[in-house]
């Protein structure tokens, strides 16, 4: 089932990336795990996943054990300076910075175990008062203010869309990710998951979130 369900978002993938006039290589699949057991996720990885999120430190830890680094490690979720420690040691990529705060405690950290940190900054779009994300108009101050993070490097912007049936709803916060992305000059999207990932392809995602469509049975 799980080598079905990939083979299927890879296709997806191809299609939305064709459609854009991108390549498919372009588009990462980040199979995110945090319903999966782990059975299913040696299934996957078996099945060609490279790519693996979590959105809690200590689940990763657990999993990353079972695996190392066979995979990269992406940490999709909220994360609080007190677990930074630990995230610092396991994921390749931190796609949830949220504030200063964090971004300081991740250099930090990252200075400490002698790397530079891969950080995505999380951006509420869609305004949604239950999302974390800094606003879109913060974006400029924020990215100025990290400047002076030598252990941090920014690779770009993430988002969640709000909660939709219709994958078309979300088209309209992918573009003004993109147009975010663009304009400050960045490289990486983080955008899309289950609801809608062919969307986020076509409007330019190079990393896509995917959960249930992989693990829900
Ligand atoms: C759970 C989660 C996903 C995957 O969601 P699905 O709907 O299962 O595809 C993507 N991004 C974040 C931040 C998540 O927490």
């Amino acid at each position: 089932m799980i080598k079905q369900n990939l083979e299927k978002i890879c296709a997806d993938i191809a299609d939305g990336a064709a459609k854009a006039g991108r390549k498919k290589e372009d588009v990462c699949l980040i199979c995110v795990t945090k319903e999966a057991n782990s059975a299913d996720i040696l299934d996957a990885v078996a099945n060609g996943a490279l790519h693996l999120g979590e959105n809690r430190v200590k689940e990763a830890e657990l999993k990353y054990k079972a695996l190392g680094e066979k995979v990269t490690w992406h940490m999709v979720g909220h994360l609080q300076t007190n677990k930074v420690r630990d995230a610092v040691s396991i994921f390749s990529f931190i796609h949830s910075v949220d504030s200063m705060r964090l971004a300081q405690c991740i250099d930090k950290e990252a200075s400490r175990a002698g790397h530079v940190q891969n950080i995505l900054i999380e951006v509420n779009v869609s305004g949604e008062a239950s999302k974390f994300g800094i606003t879109p108009d913060q974006l400029g101050g924020m990215l100025e203010s990290m400047k002076g993070l030598a252990n941090i490097h920014i690779c770009g912007l993430m988002t969640v869309a709000p909660y939709t049936d219709n994958a078309e709803d979300s088209r309209k916060y992918f573009i003004a990710l993109r147009e975010l992305r663009d304009k400050y000059g960045l490289k990486e999207l983080s955008m899309g998951m289950t609801q809608d990932y062919a969307v986020a392809v076509e409007e330019g995602a190079t990393m896509v979130r995917v959960g249930r469509a992989i693990f829900s049975k």
